[in-house]
């Protein structure tokens, strides 16, 4: 329903839980976080409002400096924490709007190779294939452009990588997604609308239709739906912080 991603130089779960705080006009039935601490994906979710998002990380606190958000609207799977995002194995967590048609297929498929699955989300199958690209021996840009053209259906996502704690990787297809600039200290965002960025940037790229963006801290670099390299306008935007 409403996703934001940060590629910082601060403690990144204060701008991501503000970044929500931001989109929760949206309405949404379940919220969560996820960073990485020394490489590895750590998670806190929770079902029902932000607040109770924010008493589980001031009870838990949670470090690091590259993260993404999210507020879900179920579609697939119940309202409860187990099925809240950010959805993860130990390779990825994925933050995703919309939904993955095809996503009863690709579990069949991954289920067959012995992968587990742990919620009852459409998204978990887009993980769970995004993690056999890359045990495989997949980047993570391949494994992004692998697993795109795989998919059925409508999302914008952002996608976390275990070991690399500067990249982000974004796709839109039917669901709208912008990245955000940052002011040249190193810092990259994505959200699902230019509102949840506001705060921290006013240059925006609006990812086009079948686009997908590889964001590290000095910028982004786009595909299109075919995996061919493009380039987007850098707009102002007059919202404020
Ligand atoms: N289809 C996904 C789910 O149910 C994403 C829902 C959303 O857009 O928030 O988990």
């Amino acid at each position: 329903c409403g996703i934001i991603g940060i590629i910082g130089k601060a403690e990144v779960a204060p701008l991501l839980m503000e970044g929500l705080r931001r989109l929760e006009y949206r309405g949404y039935d379940s919220a969560g976080i996820a960073t990485l601490v020394d490489g590895r994906i750590e998670r806190r979710r929770a079902e029902g409002k932000l607040q109770n998002l924010y008493d589980r990380v001031t009870q838990n606190p949670i470090e690091g400096t590259t993260g993404i958000g999210h507020i879900r609207w179920a579609t697939h799977g119940a309202p409860i924490e187990r099925n809240a995002h950010p959805i993860a194995t130990d390779r990825v967590a994925i933050v995703h709007n919309g939904i993955i048609e095809n996503f009863a297929e690709i579990k069949a498929e991954m289920l067959a190779q012995g992968r587990e699955f742990t919620s009852d989300t459409d998204t978990e199958a887009v993980a769970v294939l995004l993690t056999s690209y890359l045990e495989a021996g997949a980047s993570p840009t391949e494994a992004v452009a692998k697993t795109l053209p795989r998919l059925h259906g409508i999302f914008a996502m952002t996608i976390l990588f275990a070991g690399y704690p500067e990249l982000l990787i974004c796709a839109r297809r039917g669901a709208p997604a912008a990245i955000g600039y940052g002011n040249g200290k190193g810092e990259m965002y994505m959200g699902s609308d230019a509102l949840a960025l506001a705060m921290l940037t006013q240059r925006i790229t609006y990812l086009e239709e079948g686009d997908w963006a590889v964001l590290s801290p000095t910028g982004a670099q786009l595909f299109d739906a075919d995996n061919r390299p493009v380039e987007r306008p850098i707009k102002q935007t007059a919202l404020s912080g």
